[in-house]
């Protein structure tokens, strides 16, 4: 099965964002567990949590079709003690705030390492992060997302995903999700039938689906192997809707979320009924 959806708002307390997936006919949603531009928010309520629950039986959400997404300010890869430390508290509060939830995997952006240390050694400090998170928290996947590499960010390549698992103490709780416009900008042709085979056949072969957590579904703004990211709406970017389309009829893709971060909010349900009609019966 296909699970589509959005990210969307979570206003007003997280308990909203399963009614505003439901409203936009969302069969998977992402959201913000806390104000992602502030470095503190006030602890979830008990009651918040209960009503994030119930909505979520009601509208029949479970954890694998929710993908929560940390805050922008974390760099768990910084190379500034000081900054690297906040990051670190920042992440274990926002893991701790999915196992509340009851929710089973937290996507965040690994990491830049600001032109101040190497990539491997800030790749490092990634892995140990993630360690540190991981023994402060219970059964949430810490969810590494791909980058368009943009400015010193890392997760370009396939090979930084798979370099953080391979230094991570429990592999049952790493996993890795794919932004189809960060992988078109940072160099991965994902634009028609061959060159989707060959970046997923890579993907397989220097990750391994075993790890695929989630997809980010967005067009590119900008054009293949920019290293800029830029989400444009569907049939507009620059990538083509090949790529959806394939997706929506591959197996590998089923029972996880495939969320929409694509900037006009008010296109998503038509948009999710869209990649829904892409599918062969
Ligand atoms: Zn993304
Ligand atoms: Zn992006």
């Amino acid at each position: 099965m296909k699970y589509v959806g959005a990210h969307i708002s979570a206003s007003g307390g997280v308990e909203n964002a399963p009614v505003n997936a439901h409203e936009i006919g969302a069969k998977a949603f992402a959201f913000f567990t806390k104000n992602q531009r502030q470095w503190f928010s006030a602890p979830l309520q008990r009651s918040s949590i209960e009503a994030f629950r119930n909505n979520c039986d009601k509208y029949g959400y479970k954890p694998f079709q929710i993908l929560p997404h940390d805050s922008y300010l974390i760099n768990l890869g910084n190379p500034d003690d000081m900054g690297l430390l906040r990051s670190r508290e920042a992440f274990i509060d926002e893991m701790t705030r999915c196992e509340q939830l009851g929710l089973d995997r937290l996507n965040f952006h690994p990491g830049s390492h600001l032109g101040k240390i190497s990539e491997e050694e800030s790749l490092d400090l990634i892995a140990e992060s993630v360690n540190l998170a991981l023994s402060e928290t219970k059964g949430v996947i810490a969810v590494i997302e791909n980058t368009a590499g943009q400015g010193t960010n890392l997760g370009y390549r396939f090979e930084h995903l798979r370099y953080i698992i391979d230094r991570v103490t429990d592999r049952s709780r790493v996993g890795v999700c794919i932004d189809t416009c960060h992988a078109f900008t940072s160099g991965y042709d994902l634009s028609d039938a061959a060159g989707f085979k060959k970046v997923f056949d890579e993907f397989d072969r220097v990750v391994g689906f075993q790890f695929l957590k989630g997809m980010h579904l967005n067009e590119s703004k900008k054009a293949f192997g920019t290293r800029v990211d830029r989400h444009d709406s569907l049939h507009k970017g620059e990538i083509g809707d090949e790529v959806f389309s394939l997706i929506m009829n591959d197996p590998r893709f089923d029972d996880m979320p495939l969320i929409l971060e694509t900037p006009d909010e008010t296109l998503w349900a038509e948009e999710i009924e869209d990649l829904y009609s892409l599918q062969r019966k």
